[in-house]
């Protein structure tokens, strides 16, 4: 591994003859998203990503969605199955399940997982969800704005990339007081999903990520909201 300055991409995987380099830029701090950075780079190259540039030397291997089309893998994205791949060899599922069949939910078991498994607290959030038994949501807000969202399995309700924070949740007194009551909360379901009632509450826990400006949120839709919502046919 080396660390330097790299454009646009937190880490690159160049093969150099029989071996393989992976890069990871300067920018990447915290030791947790180093390690995902380097288990992604090392996704692309266990999965087959990596292929010969045509413009290149022998020695010379970049990876691209355009070369996996060229091999006929169809639309399978490669940065989705390297993220995959990376979750599983830093947070194994035989290993981190446990700590994901709980209720109720909030961030504890993340941290547990990123102390357990020295990831950061994103990575562990998301494998949590990913993981988990119970309804919830992991929601990374920046700027105001919902970045992106990954549900459990039983987590039917969208929450769209790009959508203004409400100002109901706790995710947006980051944007309003700059701080956040660490702490799992009630709020408004229609706080992040639709609610046709206007009635039902969901709990939310809230933190902010110093490093990153951003603000990571867990939700969690416990049973009876969930029959309230609809969400129990899932
Ligand atoms: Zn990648």
């Amino acid at each position: 591994m080396v660390v330097g300055p790299l454009e646009g991409a937190t880490a690159r995987l160049i093969r150099v003859g029989t071996g393989a380099v992976i890069r990871v830029s300067d920018r990447v701090t915290h030791p947790g998203a180093r390690r995902f950075s380097i288990a992604h780079e090392l996704g692309h190259l266990v999965l087959g990503h990596v292929l010969p540039r045509p413009d290149a030397g022998v020695a010379d291997w970049a990876i691209g969605a355009a070369h996996l089309r060229q091999r006929g893998r169809g639309e399978v994205d490669p940065e989705v199955e390297a993220n995959a791949f990376a979750a599983e060899l830093l947070i194994p599922e035989a290993l981190a399940r446990r700590r994901c069949e709980v209720s109720p939910v909030d961030l504890t078991p993340a941290r547990g997982i990123a102390r357990e498994f020295r990831t950061s607290l994103v990575a562990s959030a998301v494998r949590f969800v990913e993981l988990a038994s119970e309804r919830c949501a992991v929601v990374f807000a920046e700027r105001g704005r919902v970045q992106w969202a990954v549900p459990s399995a039983t987590f039917t309700a969208d929450i769209p990339r790009g959508v203004p924070l409400d100002r109901a949740s706790v995710a947006h007194d980051y944007m309003r007081k700059g701080a956040i009551d660490d702490a799992p909360q009630a709020v408004p379901a229609a706080a992040w999903i639709d609610d046709p009632t206007g009635e039902v509450e969901v709990i939310e826990h809230a933190t902010v990520l110093d490093d990153l400006g951003a603000v990571l949120a867990m939700l969690w839709v416990p049973e009876t909201a969930a029959a309230q919502l609809s969400m129990t046919d899932a």
